[in-house]
């Protein structure tokens, strides 16, 4: 369904869950969430019923995040039926990697096609540091495991946090020659409403061109990201600049949180709850949601900060 801007909204993005097994320090607060109350969030079957209203609007494309999905006892359960609904495409997930290496090969079996999974740093230390409760050989585990099942595309995620891993760009890009996998770096977003990060940890994605100059362009796949390729490498570098070179015009996404409510802007705080509603009012709602989604965030250029009203963990990226 096209919004009141002409642009096709085709992308649905749903977080499962708010519950996260890291604490990554640039999205969640280090005592984790407050765990709502099990009423307050949608039921798999509500999910899936959002997901069909979804799909009568249009929508082809999902991508399953969280928090952390793959913490969801019924993640695997919640894939397959999404990707049997009518109209849907492609089933994809976002995660940190660290329970993959059990998860894989039921998610790849129950229809998810691609996945994206979390990786800021190779230095055992850092990763501590970063995610406050991981260890870095879990995610590698999964990422091996994921590399075993057959996905059709993998991509691997790092947060570009200046003076904590931008001495590891060259490292971080290398992974395009050791594994099939692309690599994007993703500039740092100011979700928190803390000061975890000074204004010297936002770096704009420009320094990786700066920093790794052999980078050839590489031809757009119609994502977020610009993309490279490292010579003689099997997969390629994206950038993605939400804060440097926003890409509102051609945003084609919606967002639905685990508590049912739908987020037409990531950085906007405008919510349409889905909670507790049938197919035909999932529908109307999730129209009104479309037909609202604002031209471009521009509340987060004026002041630097998202209005997002909620931290990424919530939202899920
Ligand atoms: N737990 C999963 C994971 O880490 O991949 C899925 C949810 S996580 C919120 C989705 C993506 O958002 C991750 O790639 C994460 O690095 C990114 N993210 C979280 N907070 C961010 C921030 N403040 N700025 C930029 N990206 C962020
Ligand atoms: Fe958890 Fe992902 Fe947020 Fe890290 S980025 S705390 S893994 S939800």
């Amino acid at each position: 369904m096209l919004d009141s801007f002409g642009r096709d909204i085709t992308y649905l993005r749903v977080s499962v869950t708010e519950l996260c097994n890291l604490r990554c320090r640039y999205c969640m607060p280090e005592q984790g969430v407050c765990k709502k109350a099990h009423e307050e969030m949608l039921t798999e079957d509500e999910m899936i019923l959002a997901v069909r209203a979804a799909a009568s609007l249009g929508i082809r494309k999902l991508r399953i995040t969280g928090g952390e999905p793959l913490v969801k006892k019924n993640i695997v359960s919640i894939c397959r039926r999404a990707a049997a609904v009518d109209g849907i495409e492609e089933v994809c997930i976002t995660t940190n990697g660290t329970l993959l290496p059990a998860l894989a090969l039921p998610l790849r079996e129950a229809g998810v096609r691609r996945v994206n999974i979390s990786l800021d740093t190779l230095d055992r230390n850092k990763f501590r540091y970063i995610t406050r409760l991981g260890e870095l050989d879990q995610a590698l585990a999964g990422i091996d495991a994921a590399l075993g099942a057959g996905f059709e595309k993998i991509k691997l995620n790092a947060v570009l946090v200046g003076g904590f891993n931008d001495d590891e760009i060259p490292a971080l890009a290398g992974l395009t020659r050791r594994w099939p996998v692309d690599l994007r770096f993703i500039e740092l977003m100011p979700m928190l409403d803390d000061d975890t990060f000074g204004p010297e940890a936002f770096l704009p994605c420009g320094t990786v061109l700066e920093r790794l100059p052999e980078l050839q362009p590489a031809e757009s796949d119609g994502g977020v990201a610009k993309l490279y390729r490292l010579p003689g490498a099997q997969g390629r570098i994206g950038l993605i600049s939400p804060l440097s070179a926003h890409f509102c015009g051609t945003c084609n996404r919606i967002r639905l949180t685990a508590d049912g409510r739908l987020k037409p802007c990531l950085h906007a705080s405008a919510e349409y709850s889905l909670k507790g509603q049938d197919f035909d009012g999932m529908v109307q709602t999730l129209r009104s949601a479309i037909l609202s989604k604002p031209s471009w965030h521009g509340a987060l250029d004026a002041e630097n900060r998202s209005h997002a009203g909620r931290s990424m963990n919530q939202i899920g990226g």
